[in-house]
């Protein structure tokens, strides 16, 4: 049978808000031999990436690596610090803060979840109202997704720690900084964070594969008392590979040598001040382009966007996913599906990690085409407005 579909020729587009682009060098540095993981040149490779992870998170504490994904380092943040039954407040941003509650509940924690109507992230206003309500303190948690990636939507982190500190409040502060992590500024000690929950396959540049957690010295001691069962995913024994190097089971070993590549890409050559200033250029370039398309993007708070990427709503009675497959089927660029409420709805353009301006103009271009066949009512313009601007920024 004749193969019909049509032969792609160059590169594949991936511009999905993760797994995101690998750049050749770490796919190289990742291709080695496997090399004894209790072994002298391993232990200093250990060393190296955490003292690097800490520079990514902004942090002098405690940094755990798992082999998992990112789901993983959510349970990890959970079963170290909580009790069975134990109050957490989180709150409805969009699909990932509803799974990660759904792993609460799951796990035996009693959730508040504050609804949300996926276009804002968590009003620190709320978080006020919640705390300032529980006089008896038996909320132990106050878990928020930095940047939601099924929305576009970054929420503010240093006006929720603010309202924790208002209310006087002892709850941790735990945030999922899966698709934030190295694409927007994040800082877990100057916020206190107690728990950051990061993954590989964002903004790090790496394939899926490595889940981390950044550790307060408040979480730490948490986990002394936590009573909530845990082994895999245990702390305890991840504590010493700061200073030793070794992990307590087998690490994903050639994805650890890319991540090395990968930290001296950002905190060496780069640096992440610059990281931050080119995901921001590129979230404002991409929503002028959406503007001057005359679609909407799904954030309705300007002080809110993600500058990792851009959910965008299609006009009623349109499907995103139509428009999507057409892209994908003629233009070879994939881009993010609407996910849970916003299926159909929304389709989402990542531009995060391993990405230039020049890889956004043909990414905005296969968009502004596509928009074109797939008969999606739209105003042209959106590629002009976007190199104007990338031109002249
Ligand atoms: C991707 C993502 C997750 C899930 O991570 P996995 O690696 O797929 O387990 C969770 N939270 C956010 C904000 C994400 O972007």
């Amino acid at each position: 049978m004749k193969n019909t579909a049509p032969a792609h020729t160059g590169r594949h587009f991936l511009q999905i808000p993760g797994p995101t682009n690998v750049p050749d060098r770490v796919l190289r540095a990742i291709a080695m031999p496997t090399t004894d993981h209790r072994g002298p040149e391993f232990g200093a490779l250990g060393r190296e990436i955490i003292a690097g992870m800490k520079r990514v998170f902004q942090t002098d504490g405690t940094v755990v690596i798992y082999p998992s994904s990112g789901t993983g380092a959510w349970e990890a943040a959970l079963v170290n610090t909580l009790s069975p039954g134990d109050r957490v407040a989180m709150f409805e941003t969009g699909h990932f803060a509803t799974l990660w509650r759904q792993m609460a509940a799951r796990l035996g924690l009693d959730v508040e979840f504050v609804p949300g109507d996926w276009r804002r992230g968590v009003d620190p206003a709320q978080v006020s109202e919640v705390l300032a309500a529980d006089r008896a303190h038996s909320i132990k948690a106050v878990c928020v997704v930095h940047n939601e990636t099924s929305t576009g939507v970054t929420s503010r982190i240093p006006a929720i720690r603010a309202a924790i500190d208002e209310a006087q409040h002892p709850a941790l502060l735990m945030v999922d900084t899966i698709s934030s992590l190295a694409s927007i500024d994040y800082r877990h000690d100057e916020w206190r964070v107690d728990v950051t929950v990061a993954g590989s396959q964002k903004g790090l540049m790496l394939p899926p594969g490595l889940g981390f957690n950044a550790v307060s010295a408040k979480a730490l001691d948490a986990a002394k008392s936590a009573k909530l069962t845990r082994s895999y995913w245990d702390w305890q024994a991840m504590l010493e590979t700061g200073h030793t190097g070794f992990f307590p089971y087998t690490p994903g070993t050639n994805l650890l040598f890319g991540l090395r590549e990968a930290l001296t890409m950002l905190l060496d050559e780069e640096g992440l001040p610059a990281v931050f200033g080119r995901h921001a250029r590129h979230g404002e370039a991409t929503r002028r382009a959406v503007a001057a398309w005359g679609l909407e993007v799904l954030c309705a708070d300007p002080r809110e966007y993600s500058n990792s990427l851009t959910a965008v709503t299609v006009p009623n009675g349109f499907d995103a996913d139509r428009l999507r497959e057409t892209i994908l089927n003629v233009f070879d660029m994939s881009l993010g599906t609407g996910l849970g409420k916003v299926r159909g709805r929304v389709f989402r353009i990542g531009h995060l990690g391993h990405f230039n301006d020049l890889m956004l103009c043909g990414t905005l271009c296969g968009v502004e085409m596509g928009l074109h066949r797939a008969g999606i009512p739209h105003k042209p313009g959106g590629v002009a407005a976007a190199l104007e601007f990338l031109g002249s920024a």
